[in-house]
């Protein structure tokens, strides 16, 4: 394929009185102290002079790494002082190709990844960075080495990978600072061999190097002494440009902007980030045991708190979500427990007054309740409480029979000794024995199993347990257990029409009791309203306790694990500033690099977090097999992915600023 040589309307490069000083003790250098010169495209430039002339300082200015102190640098007819940060950072990525004395390979990453860097940063997908990195190596003899990493290839091969991404992206310009510094003569050889093969191609080629036979490689040699040019001498005239690789990328149409030129490499630099955190592994799990805590605490707490909550749902179905309870005390005393002794108590004649005001509106169904010892055969059971109701029982909540049937009007007019037993009463007196039609003791009298009260669900937080008891019409519980007039201690349940009519039967029910016991305006309630939301209002504070509790050892852990992150991350950054150098030396911008390093410190946090998540499975499993019905619910998990991710950037953010601030030269030369 036959690329169309550039039009040259311009020189390559072009300096005018570039002066550049570093402030290093009491006394500033002057590295270069007034350069001016011009590099046309094509030419095979080499630059001497003694060590401390300022070649590396040239070169530096040259490759847009460094800016000059006074004095201007223009490349293809743009002023780089002007240029901003990003737009520098673009110039070094798709203008120019470093090669350094070091080679500064990413040790990492094999080859192929090293080349493709480049065309990452520039956003190109990966096919075609794939195929074009490839083809880079191929040129520079490398084609059967690109799975090794730098470490497994000898320093010729090294540098041969380096000029390989130099040129990758077709730069207009190669600048090369002692590329055969640090090889053997052959190696050497080898290294200026595909440098002129380059230029033979009419690539623009600036080399600096100590060696004359070198230097006599190029057409152009430039000599510098104490930051001037002493001599400046050409031999052969620049080469025209025919392709060295297929059409460059830069030709291709508009490369992707912002957000989606991040988004190409996003895999990649994902993968760039795991490789570091498994190239440090143990130092990253400690970093991780804050973040692994806190969020096992904040599964742990979401999960038992939604798991207490449908136990209490499910233990408390047999009270009803729309019947109110009249009964002489509170279901739940928090205190001024003697003021409530004194009242006196519901009796029957009461509760049948309250059913007859209320006939027509709500369903009324009066109960009593005692504490016996059930017996069958050998079989005791201690303190079972026995409830004496009505038929209308069944039709106050979900709580049905679940073999037999319940109690009939028929057994309340006759004084039926009949009996429903719950679940655990059947499973201590029975076991597996089928219990309809055995005859049962309860305390003195003989009583007949009719049927058996699904489960409810037990005992809950110490509550009642409502399998843990035995329904007998209440006719019979008086004529049993006396009861009958004010010694005995009934509970009127109101059953609403609908859940909406509840807070109004509520009212009617305090206003009518009032009636019946004849209260003046001034005297207070003798009798108390319960309902299913009391309890659930009490379980709701409960709960907020225990929410609070968890929440707050997950985010002292978060806190924790986030300054850990951090840590690590700015000893990451430290670590790796070298490694900053070189990405920006190949051209990416502060944001890329910004975004590698959080992407970093959030691939840790949910690391962490996947790991706490499995933790907390593992201790909600025990958990379900021990104490409660519990279940990690989808929510909680991506919640917890969630935050996990959230902590990684807030704890990167700071030292992935710092890593993206590094000025490239001083990284560079960092050791
Ligand atoms: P060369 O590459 O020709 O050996 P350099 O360009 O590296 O020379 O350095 C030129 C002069 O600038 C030297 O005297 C060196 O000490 C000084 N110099 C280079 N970089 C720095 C720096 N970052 N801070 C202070 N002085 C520097
Ligand atoms: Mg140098």
């Amino acid at each position: 394929m036959d690329h169309p040589a550039r039009v040259v309307a311009y020189p390559a490069m072009s300096l005018r009185d570039v002066v550049k000083t570093y402030a290093a003790g009491a006394e500033p250098v002057r590295a270069l102290d007034g350069v001016t010169l011009d590099i046309l495209p094509g030419e095979y430039v080499a630059i001497m002079g003694p060590s401390g002339s300022g070649k590396s300082t040239l070169m530096h200015l040259i490759g847009c790494l460094d800016v000059p102190t006074s004095g201007t640098y223009s490349l293809e007819g743009r002023e780089v002082a002007a240029m901003s940060d990003f737009q520098l950072a673009e110039i070094r990525n798709r203008r120019i190709g470093f090669v350094f004395q070091t080679f500064n390979l990413l040790p990492r990453t094999d080859v192929l990844h090293n080349v493709e860097l480049p065309l990452l940063y520039a956003g190109v997908p990966k096919a075609r960075r794939r195929a074009r990195a490839e083809a880079a190596l191929a040129a520079v003899g490398l084609a059967d080495r690109m799975r090794h990493r730098p470490n497994q290839l000898s320093g010729g091969q090294r540098q041969r990978a380096a000029i390989a991404r130099a040129l990758v992206i077709d730069p207009s310009i190669i600048l090369a600072d002692e590329p055969t510094g640090n090889l053997d003569t052959r190696s050497g050889d080898d290294i200026m061999a595909v440098f002129d093969e380059l230029n033979a191609a009419g690539q623009t080629i600036v080399l600096v190097t100590h060696e004359e036979y070198i230097a006599r490689h190029a057409g152009r040699t430039i000599r510098l002494r104490d930051g001037l040019v002493e001599s400046d001498t050409t031999v052969a005239a620049p080469r025209r440009r025919t392709a060295i690789l297929p059409p460059p990328v830069s030709a291709q149409p508009s490369p992707p902007k912002g957000l989606a030129r991040h988004a190409v490499g996003l895999g990649e630099t994902l993968g760039i980030a795991f490789r570091a955190i498994r190239a440090n592994r143990a130092r990253g799990a400690l970093t991780t045991l804050g973040i692994i805590i806190g969020i096992v605490a904040v599964v742990l707490t979401m999960t038992a708190v939604n798991g207490l909550q449908n136990r209490f749902r499910e233990s408390f179905s047999a009270v009803g979500t729309d019947v109110v309870y009249v009964s002489r005390m509170p279901w739940i005393v928090m205190n001024d427990f003697f003021a409530f002794r004194n009242r006196p108590n519901i009796d029957l004649r009461e509760a049948g007054a309250l059913e007859e005001r209320l006939r027509g509106k709500a369903l009324v169904n009066p109960s009593l309740d005692t504490r016996r010892d059930l017996k069958y055969r050998a079989e005791t059971m201690e303190g079972v409480t026995v409830i004496g109701t009505t038929d209308k029982q069944t039709r106050l909540s979900s709580a049905q029979p679940q073999t037999g049937r319940f109690l009939l009007s028929f057994d309340v007019a006759f004084k039926k000794n009949v009996c429903v037993v719950g679940s655990d009463v059947r499973d201590g007196l029975f076991g597996t024995a089928d219990p309809i039609n055995k005859i049962i003791r309860i305390g003195p009298a003989a009583f007949r199993v009719i049927g058996i009260m699904e489960k409810q669900g037990g005992s809950f937080l110490g509550g009642p347990n409502f399998d843990r008891q035995v329904y007998i019409p209440i006719t019979s519980f008086v004529k049993v257990f006396g009861g009958h007039r004010g010694r005995s201690d009934v509970n009127i349940a109101v059953k609403a029409p609908t859940q909406e009519a509840l807070a109004d039967l509520e009212f009617e029910v305090i206003g009518e009791m009032r009636k019946i016991r004849m209260l003046r305006p001034s005297a207070p309630d003798n009798f108390s309203i319960n309902k299913l939301d009391t309890l659930v209002g009490t379980f709701g504070n409960v709960m907020g306790i225990v929410l609070l509790v968890g929440l707050l050892v997950t985010g002292i852990s978060l806190f924790v694990g986030a300054i850990g992150v951090m840590n690590i991350m700015f000893v990451s950054v430290t670590e790796r500033t070298r490694e900053i150098g070189i990405r920006k030396a190949i051209g990416a911008t502060r944001r890329s690099i910004l975004l590698q390093f959080l992407l970093e410190s959030s691939a840790i946090c949910l690391l962490g977090g996947v790991t706490g998540i499995a933790l907390a499975a593992i201790l909600t499993a025990v958990l379900n097999a021990t104490l409660m019905p519990a279940s990690i619910s989808p929510v909680i998990v991506l919640l917890a992915v969630v935050v996990s991710i959230t902590v990684g950037v807030l704890a990167g953010i700071v030292p992935a600023y710092r890593g993206a601030r590094l000025d490239p030269i001083e990284s560079l030369r960092y050791e």
